[in-house]
């Protein structure tokens, strides 16, 4: 099964070398053919205004959001979350997203002292012991669609539960970036219960 890791910006590389650790074809993409190529995409973590801005330059825009609207296996890791839900808080003006997740993210969260922290967090479907998660300059959910199952939420600092896991049907969002911590776990949750489950890859 290939799998793209939107290559515009962000830590492409980290996440090509843990989706490789899951025994999967990983590689960088970026021009329309090899999107077309993909069985399934992931969004980095970077800058999620980047991202979208040189999506829409290189006009890949409508075409990952026609991709991601018909079936395709997309995970994205905190700019990817942002990148992945339909509404977006504190976004800049004009701010496009590819959409998908019936879901409203805040941009930046976690608020200038805790720009970037780590914690444990438990993972529904990841079972074994708690997944490591770094967050930097994080979004968090503020709300999810009746479509959306929360995998994963954090305490924020007035001691409400924000969501930072969320699964809607073939699409996988983290506020966090398992990517950086060596854990693939995540990437392999993506890979088995998502990727192979729906599309019925192998390899
Ligand atoms: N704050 C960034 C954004 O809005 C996301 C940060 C990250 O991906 N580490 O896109």
């Amino acid at each position: 099964m290939k799998i793209g890791v939107l290559a515009l910006q962000g830590d492409v590389r980290e996440h090509i070398q843990s989706l490789s650790d899951c025994g999967v074809d990983a590689r960088a993409v970026k021009t329309k053919g090899e999107i077309q190529d993909i069985s399934a995409l992931v969004i980095p973590g970077g800058e999620s205004t980047t991202i979208a801005k040189l999506a829409r330059a290189f006009d890949l825009m409508d075409l990952i959001k026609d991709r991601i609207k018909s079936g395709m296996p997309t995970y994205g890791s905190c700019a990817g979350m942002i990148l992945l839900s339909d509404n977006v808080e504190d976004a800049i003006e004009g701010q496009e997203t590819f959409g998908g997740i019936d879901m409203t993210v805040r941009r930046n969260a976690f608020g200038r002292q805790v720009d970037s922290f780590e914690t444990e967090l438990k993972f529904k479907g990841i079972t074994d012991h708690p997944v490591r998660a770094v967050f930097i300059r994080a979004p968090w959910v503020e709300s999810v669609g009746p479509s959306v199952e929360v995998l994963a939420q954090i305490s924020d600092q007035d001691g409400n539960s924000r969501p930072v896991a969320v699964r809607s049907n073939n699409l996988l969002a983290t506020s966090f970036h398992p990517e950086l911590t060596g854990d693939n776990r995540v990437h392999r949750f993506f890979v088995e219960d998502i990727c192979r489950q729906l599309t019925g890859l192998k390899g």
